[in-house]
Order: C-alpha cells, then sequence, then structure tokens
C-alpha cells in the first residue's frame, strides 16, 4: 500500500479527493498505460475526459467558477496519484489545470471566464499552452508568431511547436507577438489569446514522435491567418509573456507532482519484484546491494515530496521566495524521477530492459520532466538569481 496523508493536516474532503485519484490511477489509468504508450499515433482522450467528470480538470478554480475550489497541496497529491497511474495522463491534467485556466482566472473577463473557463472547470473543454516554437524554447521571449491589427480584431501568422493537448484540446492559450516587426518590445510585445480549436486557422500538424511521454499528444501547430477578435485577447496585449511565466510558476509545481508519481510508481515495481525475484537461492531483496539501492530511492523520493510540498506552502502563502523554492521542487524532483526510475531497472536487471515490464517506460516517462516547463540548467539559473536577490533584500 503506498503512502498514507498522515502529518499534512488534510481534511476529511481533501483526504476523500487523493483516495478518488489513487483509485482512478489504479483501477482506471494504470491498465491502459502500456498500450498508450504502445499506440502514440493515436491519443486517448478518453481517460483525460473522465478526470473531467471527476472535477480533476477544475481543481484549483474556485467554484464559483464552476470548479472544486480546492487548495495547491490537495491538487498535487492528487497529481501524484494520477501520475503513478500514467504520467502521460497527468501531464494533460497538469497542464490544463495550471496554465490556461489558471491564466483565465486571474486575467480574464467575466464573459471570458463565462463562456471558457467554466466549461473547462467542469472538464466539458480541455486546454492547451503554447508558448514554444522551433526557435525559441528556454527563451521563450524570443517568440516570432506575430498578430497582426485586422480591425478591432487580429490576424495571426506563425508556427507553434511540442503544445501538448495539441491537436485534440478544444481551446489553447496562445503567445504571440503583438508589437509590430518595425516596434519591437522584446518580452513586454507578447498578447496571450484563449482559441477556440475549432477555428480555421489553427491547423495541427506533426505529432511528435517521443522517447517517453507517448501516451500524451505533442504536436505543432501552424497559425494560418488565424483570425481572432477582440474577445480572444487575455488581459492587456503587452502582458502575455508575464501572464505565461506567472502560469508556469504554479505549473511547475505540477511538473515536480508528476515526477514524484512516476518515481513512486518506479519504486513500487522494484521493491516488489525485488521480493520475488531470486538468484543464488534467495531473493534480490536480501542482498545488501539492492536494499540501500531501494533505501536511497526512497529516501530520495521523499526528500523530493518534502521540498514540493514546502515550495506548494510558499506558493499558497505567496512568500518572496515561492519562486525560488518552486525552481528547487521542480528541479530536484525531476533529476530524482530519472535517477530512481534508472535505478528501477537497474533492479530488475534484464528484465528492467525488456518492454515486456513497466519499469522502461517510466525511465523514458521520467526524462522529460527534466526539460519541459523550464530544463534542469533554466531552473538552476532562477535559483542562483533568486539567492542573489534575496542577498539584495537583506542588506
Ligand atoms: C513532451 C513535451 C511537451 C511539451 N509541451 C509544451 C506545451 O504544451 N507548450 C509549450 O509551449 N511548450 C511545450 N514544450 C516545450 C518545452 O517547454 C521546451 O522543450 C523547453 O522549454 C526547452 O526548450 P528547447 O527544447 O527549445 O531547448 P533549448 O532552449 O534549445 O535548450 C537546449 C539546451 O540548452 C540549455 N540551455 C538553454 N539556455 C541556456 C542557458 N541560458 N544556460 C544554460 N543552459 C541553457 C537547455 O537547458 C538545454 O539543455 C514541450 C516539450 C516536450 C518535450
Amino acid at each position: 500500500m503506498r503512502r498514507s496523508y498522515g502529518g499534512t493536516g488534510l481534511s476529511e474532503e481533501q483526504r476523500q479527493i487523493c483516495d478518488l485519484a489513487r483509485q482512478f490511477a489504479r483501477d482506471v489509468l494504470r491498465p491502459g498505460a502500456e498500450a498508450r504508450d504502445e499506440h502514440e499515433d493515436r491519443f486517448d482522450r478518453d481517460p483525460v475526459d473522465r478526470l473531467g467528470e471527476l472535477g480533476f480538470l477544475g481543481m484549483l478554480i474556485p467554484e464559483q467558477y464552476d470548479g472544486l475550489g480546492l487548495d495547491m497541496l490537495t491538487y498535487l497529491f492528487a497529481l501524484e496519484e494520477i501520475a503513478w497511474g500514467d504520467a502521460s495522463v497527468a501531464v494533460s491534467m497538469s497542464v490544463h489545470n495550471s496554465l490556461p485556466t489558471q491564466t483565465l482566472l486571474r486575467h480574464g473577463s467575466e464573459e471570458q471566464k463565462e463562456r471558457w473557463l467554466k466549461p473547462m472547470a467542469r472538464g466539458e473543454l480541455l486546454g492547451a499552452f503554447s508558448l514554444s516554437e522551433a526557435g525559441s524554447g528556454s527563451d521563450a521571449g524570443s517568440l516570432l508568431a506575430q498578430a497582426t491589427r485586422d480591425g478591432d480584431g487580429w490576424i495571426v501568422t506563425g508556427e507553434k511547436l511540442w503544445v501538448t493537448n495539441g491537436a485534440s484540446a478544444d481551446v489553447a492559450l496562445l503567445m504571440v507577438r503583438t508589437d509590430s516587426p518595425d516596434d519591437r518590445r522584446g518580452t513586454r510585445g507578447v498578447g496571450a489569446f484563449l482559441v477556440p480549436t475549432e477555428l480555421a486557422g489553427w491547423v495541427p500538424g506533426k505529432k511528435e514522435r517521443k522517447m517517453g511521454l507517448r501516451g500524451s499528444e505533442t504536436v505543432a501547430v501552424s497559425l494560418e491567418e488565424l483570425r481572432l477578435g477582440p474577445e480572444h485577447l487575455i488581459g492587456e496585449a503587452g502582458r502575455g509573456f508575464s501572464y505565461a511565466l506567472e502560469a508556469l510558476e504554479g505549473g511547475r509545481l505540477g511538473i515536480a507532482a508528476q515526477a514524484i508519481g512516476i518515481a513512486e510508481a518506479a519504486l513500487d515495481h522494484a521493491r516488489d519484484y525485488a521480493g520475488e525475484r531470486e538468484q543464488f537461492g534467495r531473493p534480490i531483496k536480501d542482498f545488501q546491494g539492492i536494499q540501500f539501492k531501494l533505501a536511497d530511492m526512497a529516501t530520495r523520493l521523499e526528500a523530493a515530496r518534502g521540498l514540493l510540498y514546502r515550495a506548494a506552502q510558499a506558493y499558497e502563502a505567496d512568500e518572496p521566495r515561492k519562486r525560488k523554492l518552486s525552481s528547487m521542487a521542480k528541479l530536484f524532483a525531476s533529476e530524482m524521477a530519472t535517477w530512481v526510475t534508472r535505478q528501477a531497472v537497474q533492479v530488475y536487471g534484464g528484465y528492467g530492459y525488456s518492454r515486456e515490464y513497466p519499469v522502461e517506460r517510466l525511465f523514458r516517462d521520467a526524462k522529460v520532466t527534466e526539460i519541459y516547463e523550464g530544463t534542469s540548467e533554466i531552473h538552476r539559473l532562477i535559483i542562483s538569481r533568486e539567492l542573489y536577490l534575496e542577498r539584495g533584500a537583506d542588506e
């Protein structure tokens, strides 16, 4: 049996949500995870829709807007459970909950909330988030897709890349330039638009063939004279990049939770396998070399969990150190997950290298957590920058 929530001070309602997530992960997600990994060419939206029916696509949205109105910690607990069941489903849940919906909640008008946020919170509309382009990843502010004024609306052209849920989502939060080529304003020249993906100019292209997370849909999107009205612009035209960064600060807590869920699954498998597999006339769990490995895996996992919960607390309380802590949690949890899943493969020996067993998939799935929503290198930059800012503030 996996962890209890002892010591976390959860209310009965929060505990029930976590139990529901655990049950769903065990009974619905885990049995289909291997097939979703095998058939990466067709995205299976059904588990994500079922999460929506349970209210899990509106966890952080207030009840006033048809969400569950839960706190960040409960959401992260649930996300860990979902990632334990299938990391590919977890990323859809994480993107939807933390990026487009949070931006709409913070910066959308009441009409936009009524039209899009409410059905998103009810799980009737699935969201995507489109910031990256071929030439702009870590340096996301250098994006080139262009919105040009057309009457009181915009015509948007350009190429976006790496859009999770990009072909199947119903709506996408799209970041494009709203300054003009003659008057570039850097990151202050970017707008955020809420785009219904049924619009003619939103053209999903090639699906990425990925190392892991193959059950998740990642696509390139061409913006072909995409016509948007003023009702699609979220907040102010030049503020879209700052809205995106703000959302990503919470988003990376979700990715840390995803990494923890993947690592927990790998540890569970490794522990069980070590109890069953016999060599030299006894279970391999009786060898100290394996015992130490399991102990180190479990210890690093709990350390990541502790850091994530501390970061979530800082996020909720809007502490000055929240940015540093959320980068630390994402950095530490993702590197922990790649390390733990690698150890799990080792505990399985040759069988760990076989696609017959789940740990090789977990090993492949874990890797991306070090890359998206800020690479490990970028988070190290943020952490070190924050250290000096803090010192400056103390002086
Ligand atoms: C499966 C998947 C899903 C994704 N989903 C989405 C999505 O839904 N929406 C979206 O907008 N994007 C998404 N992305 C894109 C993701 O956020 C980017 O891949 C990520 O930000 C890294 O950008 P890049 O791939 O261009 O790498 P680059 O920025 O080109 O980085 C290449 C290497 O250089 C390093 N590097 C770059 N700059 C520095 C620096 N200043 N100092 C030190 N090292 C540096 C990086 O850490 C990395 O190791 C997704 C990516 C993947 C793989």
